[in-house]
């Protein structure tokens, strides 16, 4: 989608700060944390919403969650951590493209202000 937020992250054409890829997920730091620890685990493949996502994204939906899985490995917080789905403006969703947060309170680390 051209003009679409997460698809120019997620193919480079505007930064952000990578925790980890692979070949279907980019997972990001969020601009605006939550918590000590908040990135997002955003799929390359444009989807809007959950409600959007079909029986041709199944597979997609699974790996979001090992994805989201392997990040709270790298980011130090497994076994300890909260995964979001937001779906459609009255759900809290406000870019178009499917997305799950990740976020952890790791003690002793304070959120930074916006
Ligand atoms: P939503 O509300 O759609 O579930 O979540 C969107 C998230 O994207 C928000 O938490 C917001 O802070 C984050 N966000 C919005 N714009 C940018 C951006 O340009 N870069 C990054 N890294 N995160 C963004
Ligand atoms: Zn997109």
């Amino acid at each position: 989608m051209t003009n679409c937020l997460f698809c120019k992250i997620t193919n480079k054409e505007i930064e952000s700060e990578v925790i980890l890829e692979n070949d279907d997920f980019l997972v990001f730091k969020d601009i605006h944390p939550k918590a000590s620890v908040h990135v997002l685990i955003v799929p390359k493949k444009h989807i809007e919403s959950v409600d959007h996502a079909g029986k041709d994204e199944v597979a997609l939906l699974g790996e979001i969650f090992l994805t989201a899985k392997e990040a709270a490995k790298e980011l130090g917080v497994s076994g300890g951590y909260r995964l979001q789905v937001n779906v459609g403006r009255d759900g809290g969703q406000e870019i178009d493209h499917i997305h799950m947060h990740l976020l952890a309170d790791k003690k002793g680390e304070e959120v930074p202000l916006k």
